[in-house]
């Protein structure tokens, strides 16, 4: 079908039937529709000067107006906006940037000094804001100075790609995961025909932008929030205390934050005090999230709970746990991820590729209208990816209930293979993570002589606690299959982390695996 729009077509309409709405809050700026469309009209030309429809525009940055002005731009030019998480190293950077064959880079002056050690630099760049840091770049006003402000005469289609965003790297490198314009207008046509409150943004309902636009949860998000024709609020990164007062002054109704962020929000010392009377839904998902945290988070902030999951390649959320799932009395449904979200199928297939049925685990994999179009210059990985009828492979391992709930194991790539049993380290962590002495914990498979593989324990202290490795596995016997606990702990300061805030076992197993061949799953 291709009655589904693009964002170009979305903004001018929002422009057209309110142009004085407000758009985008940003510092002490604010951007009307009118003005949005306006400037991306500009910014659209101004590119197709320098580029060719299809092309890659990459984006190196903290969240801003002009990104997402960017976005729309690069959307009525017909291009792809690779945006770049701005926590990662250097030389991630540089793979994004030579994977990518981005054409044009635009640049927030705050990653300047990341720019400058690049090795991979565009030929083109764009400083966004403020002096130029280095003479061969060019400002953001001298790029549009000779742009018209006329809407772009090229067709773009709704089924084009829109964004090309990397994968966070947990289980390996990123992949560039190509999402069209329709990925995300058909899926929310469907998603608010289904009317459901807690599921969607009523239209100009005022929403933040928090999370890190290189990751689906920033670009990806934000324009769903112009597809609704919302107000947004950005911020230019996390920031405890800013959300809280944003909360306040702008009595958000909903709010979207990963676990990780939560517990930051409800560890700030303001976070007692704060009014968060006006949150009515706050969704959380992208990583496992211990139950602890989830009930501090319930308690504290007093509203209707609901946890997503869903993938940089399925644009965010295609499976969701609703607030009535979120109920005390039912506290194994707080272990599922949920149930597939409107327009949405999933199914469970085992390793030999046959499908499983209810209670029997076996891979995720899900049919969605935001499943991506494939993988940037990946034919072999797309291929094994994502099927001819539409179905992708998540990498996740899971079932389903008869009731159709969702829960979730592991990562495939980690699972553990002990004698003839699957171990999924997600579990042997939870059970090891309420011992008093463990402040954090990962688990990974080491080669062994006997068993293929042993079950590894790998630990962070308590602060001021020396844990003993003979406690820790006796508290873990007493909680799960013996099979399943440590044959062996280790001890480490602090544990691997990718900007995502998601534990790099790849990177724990790396030195106990020299010399060997690890079977993938
Ligand atoms: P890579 O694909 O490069 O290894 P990644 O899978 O971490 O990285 P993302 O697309 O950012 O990259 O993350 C998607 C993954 O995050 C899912 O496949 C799943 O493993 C995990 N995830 C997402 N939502 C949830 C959730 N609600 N609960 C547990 N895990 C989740
Ligand atoms: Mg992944």
């Amino acid at each position: 079908s291709t009655s589904a729009p693009t964002f170009g077509k979305i903004i001018h309409r929002h422009a057209a039937e309110s142009g004085d709405a407000i758009a985008l809050r940003y510092l002490d700026r604010i951007t009307t529709y009118a003005e949005l469309d306006a400037i991306s009209n500009r910014i659209a030309n101004a590119l197709l000067a320098h580029a060719r429809p299809g092309d890659r525009i990459a984006y190196l940055g903290k969240n801003s107006d002009m990104a997402v002005a960017l976005v729309i731009g690069v959307a009525k030019a017909g291009m792809v906006l690779v945006p770049i998480i701005w926590r990662l190293a250097r030389g991630e950077v540089d793979y994004i940037l030579e994977d990518s064959t981005a054409q044009i880079l635009f640049l927030d002056p705050d990653l300047t000094p990341v720019a400058k050690a690049l090795t991979v630099l565009p030929e083109r760049v764009v400083q966004i804001e403020g002096e130029l840091t280095e003479p061969s770049w060019t400002t953001f006003e001298r790029f549009i100075a000779e742009a018209a402000p006329a809407r772009p005469s090229i067709e773009v289609c709704a089924d084009d790609a829109l964004l090309q965003i990397y994968t966070s790297g947990t289980t390996g490198r990123p992949k560039g995961a190509v999402l069209s314009h329709a990925n995300a207008t058909r899926y929310r046509q469907v998603i608010d025909a289904a009317g459901l409150d807690w599921l969607q943004s009523a239209p100009g309902e005022t929403a933040l932008l928090a999370m890190p636009f290189g990751h689906i949860a920033g670009a990806g998000q934000a324009l769903l929030i112009l597809h609704a024709r919302g107000e947004m609020i950005i911020h230019r990164e996390f920031d405890p205390g800013a959300l809280m007062d944003a909360i306040e002054v702008h009595r958000l109704r909903r709010l979207f934050l990963v676990p990780a962020a939560l517990q930051l929000l409800l560890a700030h010392p303001r976070a007692g005090s704060a009014d968060f009377s006006s949150l009515r839904y706050f969704s959380y998902g992208a990583s496992p999230i211990p139950v602890p945290l989830l009930e501090a988070g319930m308690a504290r902030l007093g509203c209707q709970f609901i946890q997503v999951y869903g993938m940089t390649e399925t644009w965010g959320g295609v499976v969701a746990l609703p607030p009535e799932d979120h109920d005390p009395t039912r506290r194994h449904l707080l272990a599922a991820a949920g149930k597939a979200m409107p327009g949405v199928e999933l199914r469970i297939r085992g390793s030999e590729g046959e499908l499983l049925g209810p209670g029997q685990t076996g891979e995720v994999e899900v049919r969605s209208p935001s499943n991506l179009l494939g993988y940037w210059r990946q034919e072999e990985a797309t291929r094994a990816a994502l099927s001819e009828d539409g179905w992708l492979r998540t990498g996740d391992a899971g079932m389903l209930d008869d009731e159709g709930y969702l829960f979730l194991k592991d990562r495939i790539k980690d699972m553990i293979i002990t004698g003839a049993e699957n171990v999924y380290p997600a579990e042997v962590e939870s059970a090891i993570y309420g011992h008093p002495d463990v402040a954090d914990v990962a688990v990974i498979g080491v080669p062994d002589a006997k068993w293929g593989e042993a079950v590894k324990a790998i630990v962070v202290p308590a602060l001021g606690a020396t844990p003993d490795p003979t406690a820790i596995i006796a508290w873990a016997r007493e909680r799960i299959a013996a099979y399943k606990c440590p044959k062996s702990v280790d001890f480490i300061a602090e544990l691997p982390r990718n900007p995502s805030g998601k534990i790099l076992r790849r990177e724990l197993r790396e030195p106990f695996w020299a010399g060997y061949e690890r079977r993938v799953n």
